[in-house]
């Protein structure tokens, strides 16, 4: 998307504001980005108008491009979309909290009760048990015991012949008498919505009353996953959606629609099939997944903050002149540090990950930028305009006076070689853009 959006913007440079033809250009890639991370249509609509509105008019950041800052828009509407919030559940009643899991079968409702047993055990000190309401698939309720000795919570003994309603009461009221602090229960799923589930689920949360109700939804399902939500939402009081099989290559559409369709925060997140592979739900995350750019966004926000326009600007100015002296490797240094170091850098763009790998490899790290700074501090004024005035002679004086070794100092003049070469390569492109490009 971020490709896509540069190129829209290429020939906004130099305006002043972000103008309507522009941003309705730019939203039609963000339609695109939306509708192939699997948010669903009308969902994709409402929101495309939302932030249209809002970025028509908006003053264009200097340290950025107007695509970067049309990303960083639409993230944020995202993320607010998203619930801005990490929602946490409730538990706050008399004991035993109930927690209700609803959903589709095999969309991960046993496996998931089982993670947020343990979770509330470990991490909460919580007196946890579990009952499956599963009459219908066979060793359902076997299923749900097994991951109960798995992850030493206590799970409600099965007793067979009787009906989910049934087997709630009894799990209430074993709950109350042995003083757990939360009863979750596991209830049947169908391959697709139909009556009787709903009845069966409705008669259980009527005599449960739950303090929350989680529907678990497949993220790997798409736009199907809207209806599924659709119908649950309209039969029982949901209070939150997990959102399982993020681990795979769903890219969190889902998470968006069903957000927007059942207006309940998204609680949390299943990342596999271990028992620890639960996370809290994060908005930022899942948006930048959405829109599939690793972390720019935050990366555009950090420039915003840390990196003089005025800066970006003359380095570009020389840049585009062919000029890249130790001085703007110094200033691009610099700018490196103030944003994070190399380590922030390379997890945070695309397609860093190996140049990262490759940083490590060979001893790179933030103090090389410190050593670095020292040593273009050591060098004469002329050195750092006329690079190659640096003779064996001068090397030995530099790392002398730097506290480095002239392997250290021939190291960086190689650096600033080969980012001299790539900066005529990305001449037009400036500041952060630039120092994107060297790594990517
Ligand atoms: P239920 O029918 O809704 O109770 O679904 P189950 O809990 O039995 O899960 C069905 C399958 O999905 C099992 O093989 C689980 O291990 C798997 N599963 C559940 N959640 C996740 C998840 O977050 N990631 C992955 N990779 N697999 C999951
Ligand atoms: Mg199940």
């Amino acid at each position: 998307l971020s490709d896509r959006l540069g190129g829209i913007f290429d020939r906004l440079k130099g305006r002043g504001a972000l103008n309507e033809d522009d941003v309705r250009a730019a939203m039609r890639e963000v339609r695109i980005a939306l509708l192939e991370a699997d948010v669903a249509l009308p969902v994709v609509r409402g929101f495309i108008d939302k932030v249209t509105d809002k970025a028509i008019g908006q003053e264009v950041l200097k340290s950025v491009t107007p695509g970067q800052q049309v990303i960083k828009i639409v993230n944020d509407a995202l993320v607010e979309m998203l619930g801005s919030d990490v929602s946490e559940i409730d538990l706050a009643t008399t004991p035993p909290a109930i927690i209700m899991m609803v959903g589709l079968q095999g969309s991960g409702k046993t496996t998931t009760t089982a993670k947020i047993a343990k979770m509330l055990t470990e991490k909460e000190r919580k007196k946890v048990m579990m009952a499956s309401l599963d009459v219908n698939r066979p060793a359902a309720q076997e299923q749900l015991a097994t991951l109960g000795e798995q992850t030493s919570v206590a799970t409600l003994p099965i007793i067979a012949g009787q009906q989910p309603v049934e087997i709630a009461k009894r799990a209430i009221q074993a709950a109350k008498l042995q003083a757990f602090d939360v009863l979750l229960l596991d209830t049947a799923g169908r391959l697709h919505v139909d009556q009787q589930l709903m009845d069966e689920m409705r008669a259980v949360s009527a005599e449960a009353q739950p303090k929350e109700t989680l529907l678990v939804v497949d993220s790997l399902t798409g736009q199907d996953a809207v209806n599924v939500a659709q119908n649950f939402s309209e039969q029982v009081d949901l209070t939150g959606v997990v959102l399982t099989r993020m681990d795979g290559d769903a890219r969190g559409g889902a998470a968006l629609s069903m957000r927007a369709v059942t207006g309940r925060p998204i609680k949390f997140v299943g990342t596999g099939e271990k028992m620890d592979a639960l996370e809290l739900f994060h908005p930022d995350r899942v948006a930048n997944r959405i829109l599939g750019m690793g972390d720019v966004v935050s990366l555009v926000e950090r420039a915003a903050e840390t990196v003089k326009a005025e800066d970006a600007e003359k380095l570009a100015e020389r840049m585009s002149k062919g000029q890249f002296d130790m001085n703007d490797l110094r200033t691009q240094l610099q700018q490196m540090t103030k944003m994070g170091g190399l380590g922030v850098l390379a997890g945070m763009m695309p397609g860093m990950k190996k140049a990262k790998a490759a940083m490590e490899a060979s001893g790179m790290d933030d103090k090389v930028l410190v050593h670095m700074d020292a040593i273009i501090g050591s060098m004469t004024i002329e050195e750092r305009a006329k690079p190659a005035l640096l003779n064996a002679k001068r090397k030995r004086r530099v790392a002398m006076g730097s506290g480095t070794t002239v392997q250290d100092v021939n190291k960086l003049i190689k650096m600033h070689k080969e980012m001299a070469g790539a900066m005529k390569k990305i001449r037009k492109m400036g500041g952060l853009k630039g120092l994107a490009a060297m790594f990517g």
